[in-house]
């Protein structure tokens, strides 16, 4: 912080500062997490200044032989770790490992006349006449994908991301009374839609999906599957989600972030199968620049951290601790999707409180408890204000709590709950944004998050 200090001290400051915020809170977004001082350090260094376009051996720059090594070394730990055919660990995020097995299908399956007339074959061989085509041809391509609300990612085909620009999208929700994936229901809407590329994956769905079921309906279909297990790839990882439950030996194509459950670097990557795996690799040029080697070889060090056997002790105790977590706040009354987890998060309904997630989620963060606002199905809040709170057992994992702590955890989230009150606005309705937390609650509960 010194060095950084001495040219920016309010930077310096900031990431003091940043630091005391993370070890004074309970750190419970389920999509965070506290990497190691090894992945931390790997970020930081020379390779951060080298450019390097292209694949490993095959470069578009001078000098890349050191970054051949890193990314050669992740993309081998990667298909190690997950038993993939296939590993392209380019991708500097999870919208971009989605983006790249996007346009990998549709380089694989879209048939274009005149690129074959052309003897073309890869995207890199593409006129402009020939990408006016594709334009023309992608108003056809349909994706299907888990709805919002359900659980389901913006990147799965919704209109505010290019993915529900470059296909038409439909998507398939839970069941309406347990808030369950019902497979007939998914069979239906892809029989009725038929997709090109069938999406399975979610960023707040509290249980396990069957990947063996999802392939057997994409294969019906003719779709391609693609599974992004940006969420739970540190489950998979540690061989808490095997069989049906591990996307990897069903889809065709998984894409990934390594930041979340698996506590990589902040980054992204895909694993395919053999006959995707050509188009995967044209990640760069076609929707990446230049990869980011100090990521890559951090990417490398989490997965051979993911690779040691403490790994796996680390995934289940994620899975055992929600697990703790929605018994403990099913039995101080709080509503929970789907009435359990049998993953790495919880959602909460928060409305037989009073509040929106809105409410609870800032209600929460005042009393040093870090969780975020989530639709819950067919939301009445919509999106903004939301219905329910999403949380998430990674990062406190890591800091090696446990059964006894989460309890607590519980304790003090249903505390807090309890505490708050919506503001009456002046016409008397209660407002979906303003709340009051009952005198001394936000003090208390922060001093005892701060002792946990
Ligand atoms: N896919 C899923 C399922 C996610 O939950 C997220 C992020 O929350 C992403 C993709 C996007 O990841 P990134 O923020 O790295 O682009």
């Amino acid at each position: 912080l010194a060095v950084i200090g001495a040219v920016e001290p309010r930077v310096a400051d900031a990431i003091g500062q940043e630091l005391a915020d993370q070890r004074a809170s309970l750190k419970l977004i389920a999509s965070e997490n506290y990497a190691s001082p090894a992945v931390l350090l790997t970020m930081g260094n020379w390779f951060s200044d080298k450019y390097a376009e292209g694949t490993v051996g095959h470069r578009f720059y001078a000098g890349c032989q050191n970054v051949d090594t890193v990314e050669a070394l992740a993309a081998e730990h990667a298909r190690e770790l997950f038993g993939a055919a296939h590993a392209y660990v380019q991708p500097h995020s999870g919208i971009d490992a989605n983006l790249v097995a996007f346009w990998a299908v549709l380089a694989q399956r879209v048939e274009l006349p005149a690129l074959e007339k052309a003897g073309a074959k890869h995207v890199n061989d593409l006129t402009d006449a020939d990408w006016a085509q594709l334009r023309r041809a992608l108003g056809d391509q349909r994706m299907l994908g888990m709805s919002l609300d359900s659980g389901g990612h913006l990147t799965h085909g919704f209109r505010p991301n290019i993915s529900g620009k470059m296909f038409e999208q439909s998507s398939y929700g839970t069941d309406p009374g347990t808030g369950l994936l019902d497979y007939a229901a998914v069979r239906a809407r892809a029989h009725e839609f038929r997709p090109l590329i069938m999406m399975a994956g979610y960023s707040a769905y509290p249980r396990r999906v069957d990947f063996a079921a999802m392939r057997e309906i994409a294969d019906e279909v003719g779709a391609t599957l693609v599974v992004d297990m940006a969420h739970f790839a540190g489950l998979v990882a540690g061989k808490v989600l095997t069989g049906d439950f591990d996307p990897v030996p069903h889809a065709h194509v998984v894409t990934s972030t390594s930041h979340k459950s698996l506590r990589g670097p902040r980054g992204g990557f895909v694993l395919a199968q053999p006959e995707f795996a050509d188009a995967v690799d044209r990640g760069c040029p076609m929707v990446l620049g230049g990869p980011l080697p100090h990521v890559m070889a951090a990417k490398a060090v989490a997965f051979a951290e993911a690779r040691q056997p403490s790994f796996a002790t680390y995934a289940q105790n994620i899975v055992d601790n929600a697990v703790t977590l929605a018994d403990g706040l099913r039995k101080r009354g709080v509503r929970l999707v789907t009435d359990g987890t049998d993953n790495h998060l919880v959602l909460l309904d928060v409305t037989s409180f009073g509040l929106t997630g809105r409410q609870a989620e800032s209600a929460l963060l005042d009393a040093g408890i870090v969780t975020n606002r989530n639709s819950v199905p067919a939301d009445p809040n919509g999106a903004w204000y939301t219905s329910g709170v999403r949380i998430g057992t990674p990062a406190l994992t890591t800091r090696g709590f446990g059964a006894a702590e989460f309890d607590q955890v519980a304790e003090l989230i249903a505390g807090v709950l309890e505490g708050t009150t919506p503001t009456t606005t002046s016409s008397n309705e209660p407002s979906r944004a303003k709340y009051t937390l009952a005198e001394g609650l936000a003090d208390r509960t922060r001093d005892a998050a701060a002792e946990l």
